[in-house]
């Protein structure tokens, strides 16, 4: 079984951004986060140091756990009308009361850089140009780099939120793939898995897609990430078991995740040069 790594095409992607920011003016990429979830705000930091690593300036908007719903509208709609910002994110989870989806439509679309405005879905699913999230898209560019064929195969997508399942459909669709989107009300999840060419799991559960789940020789992207008791991460797929059966599998950690980070860079930069 191959496993599609993620390391070298970060790195790949990262080059590339630097080279195109040292370019230009210096980008900047506010993240506004509302959470005292430790995972969370080490993702925003981890964010921030690899932005530095390419010369995009990150600036973390911290308004604390408590903050409520119209504070984070206010600090995005200051943020969108900020010139000196090109790129802006909103970190989740958020606070109770608040929806991730409905404060991200005070995001100015040419600076969605994380796609997860209504407006850029919206666009997506038109075939409009947006930026896509980084997710989705590095989703995406980890087949392309593996070299994975997509047009008249047989997709299969568990997870249909608005930031990872349902763009991800748009894009395989795009690609010309058949798709289908599973959910937690699918029923027998693994009858549907199982005639995918290429599956990937995008739920939040660990282990939930085991060898049953897969067909002989499909490809498996694991998007999930799951903390594990000693402080590490691991993905929706039981990979042990799914690597005797799938043809190949991204780990986690280690697979999307880094490319996830450096698509979201490559999306400040060119945030930074829209004309
Ligand atoms: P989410 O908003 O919680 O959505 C989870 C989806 O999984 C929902 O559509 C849900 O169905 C579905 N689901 C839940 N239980 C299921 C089951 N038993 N069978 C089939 N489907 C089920 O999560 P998300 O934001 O899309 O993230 C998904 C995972 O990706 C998480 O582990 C997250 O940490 C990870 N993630 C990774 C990256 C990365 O860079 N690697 C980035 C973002 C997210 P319903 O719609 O019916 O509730």
């Amino acid at each position: 079984m191959r496993k599609l790594i993620g390391k070298e095409l970060a790195e790949a992607i990262r080059t590339q951004t630097a080279a195109e920011v040292a370019a230009g003016p210096r980008p900047r990429l506010a993240v506004v986060v509302a959470t005292g979830d430790e995972a969370s705000l080490w993702y925003v930091r981890s964010i921030a140091k690899a932005a530095a690593g390419v010369g995009i300036a990150a600036d973390i908007v911290d308004l604390g756990p408590a903050a409520r719903p119209e504070q984070i509208r206010e600090s995005l709609v200051r943020l969108s009308a900020d010139t000196g910002v090109h790129g802006l994110m909103l970190q989740t989870p958020l606070p109770p009361g608040a929806s991730a989806q409905e404060l991200a439509g005070a995001i100015d679309p040419r600076k969605d850089v994380d796609g997860a405005s209504p407006l850029s879905l919206g666009r997506l699913a038109a075939g409009l140009p947006a930026f896509v999230p980084a997710t989705a898209a590095a989703v995406m560019a980890l087949l392309d780099h593996h070299g994975v064929e997509l047009a008249g195969r047989r997709a299969v997508v568990v997870g249909r939120s608005a930031v990872v399942g349902k763009p991800l459909a748009h894009l395989l669709l795009d690609r010309h793939a058949t798709v289908t989107v599973c959910h937690s009300r699918t029923r027998d999840l693994a009858s549907v898995t199982a005639t995918a060419d290429v599956l990937v799991a995008a739920v939040g559960r660990a282990g939930l897609i085991g060898a049953g789940h897969v067909a002989p020789g499909a490809v498996v992207v694991d998007v999930g990430t799951n903390p594990t008791g000693d402080g590490g991460l691991t993905g929706d797929v039981d990979a042990a078991a799914v690597s005797a059966r799938a043809g190949a599998l991204t780990p986690v950690p280690g697979g999307v995740g880094p490319v996830t980070t450096a698509l979201l860079l490559r999306h400040t930069a060119r945030a930074a040069n829209l004309p």
